[in-house]
């Protein structure tokens, strides 16, 4: 085999057929003018489109190329992290395929990490999505900004360079769902962010619904903290005693006031407050215990159906 590439590039890919070729070219000429020794490698995430025959292609036409091909859909931070188990540069830089993060950014981004950032994350400029799409952004940016205690302003732009020792850290992390921008940031001293444009989608659709979202999101809170958990467990607390509070409330009217029956709703109206907060409580102890079930079948995280390397 030739030398480890100094740089590699990870691109999931889900039903992209439309984009890939001019995603090919332009990110070609990107890393050529860079002049350092890369590798690109597409990992397809069960695409039904006719992304496989385009990627294999682009293979048979550059051994640079190489494919991961998923026997399913296994979700965009799955497939990354199957491309992070075979990248061998010493940056490694990760780009969507929709062509809304421009590849002419990853001479930038590699500027970046050689002046010795260990993660160089992006904002998006002006960023060109549905405010359906960007709200929940909003929402995961906030969360996990607070979880993982460092701030940065667009965390969902996957538009990012690592360096070795950051792509070695996360790759001994087996856990069966993690968002790496997070994970990332746990592991690394130095992170800077810088911004980069952001294109329209022009063809295909986002891949992500927002059930999709909402999942990623539990996913990260959970992942990252005993934060909810230990919330609820506190807000339990603090129910239970307003709960009493209010027993002893009503036990005095009876006594001073006497028997009254239009106290009914209210009271109802309160214990499906109650239930409602058993319920979530209840739902938030199934994702650990969820989670923990995963662990112990250790299940594999991904198949890889093939490989062209
Ligand atoms: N993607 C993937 N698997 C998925 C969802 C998305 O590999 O389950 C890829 C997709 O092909 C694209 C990138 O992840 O290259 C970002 O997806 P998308 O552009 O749909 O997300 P958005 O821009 O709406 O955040
Ligand atoms: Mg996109």
């Amino acid at each position: 085999m030739a030398d480890k590439p100094y740089i590699s590039v990870l691109v999931p890919v889900l039903n992209e057929e439309e984009s890939l070729p001019e995603l090919h070219t332009r990110l070609q000429a990107a890393l050529q003018g860079i002049h350092k020794s890369y590798e690109i490698i597409y990992i397809n995430d069960g695409s039904t489109d006719r992304t496989e025959q385009i990627l294999e292609t682009f293979h048979g036409e550059d051994a640079r190329v190489k494919v991961i091909e998923f026997n399913r859909n296994y979700g965009q931070h799955m497939a990354l992290f199957a491309g992070f188990d075979y990248a061998a540069g010493e940056i490694v830089v990760t780009i969507d395929a929709d062509l809304q993060n421009p590849p002419e950014e990853i001479p930038r981004l590699v500027a970046k990490a050689e002046e010795g950032y260990e993660v160089v994350a992006t904002y998006r400029k002006n960023r060109r999505d549905s405010l359906f799409r960007k709200l929940p952004s909003y929402v995961v940016n906030r969360i996990t900004a607070r979880l993982v205690g460092v701030r940065l302003r667009d965390y969902g732009c996957m538009l990012r360079a690592y360096r070795r020792n950051i792509v070695d850290y996360m790759n001994m992390c087996p856990e069966s769902s993690s968002f790496i921008p997070a994970l990332a940031n746990t592991f690394a001293k130095k992170i800077t962010e810088i911004e980069v444009g952001h294109e329209e989608r022009k063809k295909g659709t986002s891949k992500y619904s927002p059930f999709k979202l909402f999942r990623l999101n539990f996913d990260l809170m959970t992942n990252f903290s005993l934060l909810p958990i230990q919330f609820i467990s506190m807000l339990g607390v603090v129910i239970a005693f307003i709960g009493l509070a209010f027993a002893i409330f009503l036990m005095v009217r009876r006594v001073v006031i006497g028997p009254e029956g239009e106290g009914t709703f209210t009271l109802i109206g309160i214990l499906f407050f109650f239930i409602g907060i058993q319920i979530f409580a209840l739902g938030v102890i199934g994702e650990y215990i969820g989670r923990i079930y995963q662990e112990v079948r250790r299940r594999p995280r991904y198949i890889i159906k093939k490989e062209y390397m």
